[in-house]
């Protein structure tokens, strides 16, 4: 008998388990936007129903509503109401760098930036997510060049983490694990690990790679869980508890910002 209830004790356990989320350790999504209709509300509610803890992310940059010090002010007066949330700077582009000052990028939790925006060796500006603002004269050479300019991203930005990782535009992503040789994961692992930035695990477009963060583990880098949803349609953090458990990471292995705002120190 006693027996039988500690069966059923367990079989509960995991049932109630396997509702929250299949890691050993609680989930923290850095990478959520407070867009496309998912609101501060929607946020509050369903971090609270799939217990993961947020992020929010306010995209920074040239041609962004936020491109000055004071529209950082505004956006963080605002979100003080909401303590539980850690903030991110999304930085956008790469001219972020001259047109905010230290003490506004200092006021977020930790901040983050990816290789998907980035002038060529012609001259030409690629956004990478969009296929008519892509330029690949030959695919392979496109490749060395993404692998570089993440590299030199990942050196010179004062960044705390690097998502999006390995992005392909839509004309190659069919190919991923061709374009990702070892040389080039090893590229961004390598400075990744060289200058403390945590690579993301990436739910919405499922990246980078079993391969890819395995090899990073070995190596030593952090991760993060990440979504960047475009709306409210996204849920759990599906892909990255598989990467989690294939991979075999534990709380260790990620890189946890401190909520400045609930330990005090803003
Ligand atoms: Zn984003």
């Amino acid at each position: 008998m006693k027996k039988l209830i500690s069966f059923f004790a367990l079989t509960l356990m995991m049932f109630y388990s396997g509702c929250k989320s299949s890691s050993d350790f609680p989930i923290t999504d850095l990478h959520i936007h407070i867009k496309g209709g998912f609101t501060i509300d929607d946020a509050i509610a369903k971090s609270k129903q799939e217990h993961i803890t947020y992020g929010l992310a306010v995209n920074c940059g040239l041609g962004f509503p936020v491109h000055t010090d004071a529209q950082i002010d505004s956006v963080l007066n605002f979100y003080k109401k909401y303590p539980q949330f850690l903030l991110a700077m999304q930085a956008e582009g790469r001219e972020w760098l001259n047109i905010f000052s230290k003490e506004s990028l200092n006021k977020f939790d930790y901040i983050f930036t990816d290789g998907m925006t980035f002038t060529d060796a012609k001259g030409r500006r690629n956004r990478i997510w969009m296929k008519d603002e892509t330029w690949i004269d030959n695919e392979q050479e496109f490749m060395d060049y993404l692998a570089n300019t993440i590299e030199k991203i990942i050196s010179t930005e004062p960044i705390n983490i690097y998502v999006n990782p390995t992005y392909l535009p839509a004309q190659m992503a069919d190919r991923y694990d061709i374009f990702w040789t070892p040389e080039r994961m090893d590229k961004v692992i390598n400075a990744a690990k060289t200058h403390k930035v945590a690579i993301e695990i990436n739910n919405r477009f499922k990246i980078p790679s079993v391969a890819f963060v395995a090899r990073a583990k070995k190596a030593g880098v952090k991760f993060t869980v990440g979504t960047n949803n475009a709306d409210k349609n996204f849920s759990g953090a599906e892909y990255a508890l598989d990467v989690i458990k294939k991979c075999g990471l534990t709380k260790d292995d990620f890189y946890m910002p401190v909520n400045k705002r609930v330990n005090g120190s803003l």
